[in-house]
């Protein structure tokens, strides 16, 4: 995915420990907060809707967002994301940040052409029809785009899955792409949108573009590496974000990959220490 990572995930230093140093960061400017959901405010689990947040996460973030702008930025329906989070004072971005809700405006939506809105459909039609039947496959379809999750399906099965998505793509070269994740598939309109757009998008409507803003990005995922170059490289908000990794800096399927984070915590308890900290 993205090569332009500065560091190894190994090399990053531990926020907690750099308590000092972010606090010389974060002198003087508004905080705004940018949290991914899975993986980073609760532990991945085999199905999705078994992601609640525990309730000590849930005061964390509700203490956080009295001090500043927190921002959930999810691939899953914000309005999904706004039930599991159950709190009001948030901004909460869902479908990687198409729609998006805020406590002061309520729900800003993006604009989606709405020739891709057929095509979901069809993939939503046909992954019912040619994946649902697996066992242990779960089809998850969202406003603006397609989850299909593997992680219970047996490993004779997954190719069947691959080939499906594969068939998809093949037949629409200009309209899909696949964008892989722990253990699922997200099928999405080919649009140029990541999570970098996101949160660089999210700055703007947020009114977060001023030199004082200091923006923070919490996540767990490769496709949360797109939010950590956009904070490090946009010229926009550069020298004033930092990207924060959440995983474990030694597990060997991390450990080497690039990043343009700044800083790690190893767990969803970790985060949640931070974010407590933070607010105060
Ligand atoms: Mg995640």
């Amino acid at each position: 995915m993205t090569a332009s990572g500065a560091r190894k995930v190994s090399e990053l230093p531990n926020a907690m420990e750099q308590k000092e140093e972010l606090k010389g960061r974060l002198e003087g400017k508004r905080l705004a907060v940018f949290l991914d959901y899975d993986g980073t405010l609760t532990p991945i689990v085999d199905r999705p809707q078994d992601a609640v947040i525990s309730d000590r996460m849930q005061r964390a973030v509700r203490d956080l967002a009295e001090r500043c702008v927190v921002c959930v930025v999810s691939g899953r329906d914000r309005k999904v994301v706004q039930e599991l989070m159950g709190l009001d004072n948030l901004v909460v971005a869902g479908s990687h940040g198409f729609d998006i809700w805020s406590p002061d405006e309520g729900a800003i939506q993006r604009e989606m052409g709405g020739e891709f809105g057929e095509v979901l459909d069809e993939v939503k039609a046909r992954l019912a029809r040619e994946v649902e039947p697996i066992e242990g496959s779960l089809v998850e379809p969202k406003s603006a785009s397609v989850a299909v999750h593997y992680r219970l399906v047996s490993e004779d099965e997954r190719p069947k899955i691959r080939a499906v998505v594969e068939a998809l793509l093949q037949e629409h070269p200009d309209e899909l792409k696949v964008t892989p994740g722990k253990m699922v598939y997200e099928l999405q309109p080919k649009v140029d949108w990541d999570k970098g757009k996101a949160v660089l998008y999210l700055l703007e409507a947020l009114d977060l573009e001023g030199d004082d803003v200091a923006p923070m990005y919490l996540g767990d995922d490769v496709t949360d590496e797109h939010a950590f170059e956009a904070l490090k490289e946009e010229e926009s908000v550069a020298g004033r974000g930092t990207g924060v990794f959440v995983g474990r800096a030694d597990d060997p399927e991390v450990a080497g990959r690039a990043t343009s984070a700044d800083y790690v915590l190893d767990s969803v308890e970790q985060v949640e220490e931070f974010l407590d900290a933070l607010a105060r």
